[in-house]
């Protein structure tokens, strides 16, 4: 089986790069896409650029033009749930898009006529990663994580997306690469490691963070390949 990797930050990509070591590259749409093997299975892995729309050009690209029949996404987050912390791992097992707003018309925050307010993740995935999670006897939480283009970084802001949404967690690409994957069939996990708890410090934070945070998720994305 083709499976896909995907990060928005080259951060993000680059431990799973080191592990393969060997790899083709292809320029596609302004993105460099990588092939190569591992446990087993044939990759093709890229970062798509910060940002939903970005975020949905890759996943797109990854499944339309380069085959994959499955898409893991590895990255970090902002942490809303205060069990979150710097370093910890999140699955998403549904998302939504926190930015998103027709409340004018009476919708639902997050909700646009013929989408849907939450996209639901793969069960089956969200199970092998708790398995990995088991062997390796570390935390992984499971939980909404909500999507915007906006680096959060207010108590306020960060406060008002748990609230409407319940979220656990927020980032800026996971929901619209679970909107392409669900429209395209295509099973898929959004995994995040936390870099920041969104606060007023969290520019801070993500800069000493994003490394090793992005490795942790990287990590754990591999481990998952071995058990797919
Ligand atoms: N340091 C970058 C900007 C990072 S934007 C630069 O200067 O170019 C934050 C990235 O990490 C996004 O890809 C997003 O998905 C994730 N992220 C981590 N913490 C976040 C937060 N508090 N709010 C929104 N996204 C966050």
């Amino acid at each position: 089986m083709k499976i896909a990797i995907m990060g928005a930050m080259p951060e993000e990509i680059a431990p799973i790069l080191e592990k393969i070591g060997e790899y083709t590259t292809t320029k596609y749409a302004h993105n460099t896409y990588y092939e190569g093997k591992y446990a087993g299975h044939d990759l093709v892995i890229a970062y798509s650029k910060i940002g939903k729309v970005f975020s949905t050009l890759t996943a797109a690209s990854l499944i339309e033009k380069f085959g994959a029949q499955m898409l893991l996404f590895s990255g970090v987050a902002g942490g809303i749930n205060p069990e979150l912390r710097i370093g910890d791992l999140i699955v998403a097992t549904a998302l939504c898009q926190h930015d998103l707003d027709i409340t004018a018309f009476g919708h639902p925050h997050g909700y646009v006529p013929e989408g849907s307010q939450f996209i639901q993740a793969e069960e089956k995935l969200i199970a092998v990663a708790n398995r990995v999670a088991k062997e390796m006897d570390i935390t992984l939480k499971e939980g909404i994580i909500a999507t915007g283009d906006q680096f959060v970084h207010s108590q306020d802001r960060k406060n008002w997306i748990e609230t409407t949404f319940k979220a656990d967690a927020l980032e800026m690409e996971g929901t619209s690469v679970a909107v392409v994957c669900e429209a395209l069939e295509v099973p898929f996990l959004i995994l995040r490691a936390i870099s920041d708890v969104a606060d007023m410090d969290a520019s801070f934070n993500f800069d000493e963070f994003l490394e090793s945070s992005a490795q942790e998720s990287a990590v754990f994305i591999l481990k998952i390949l071995e058990k797919i």
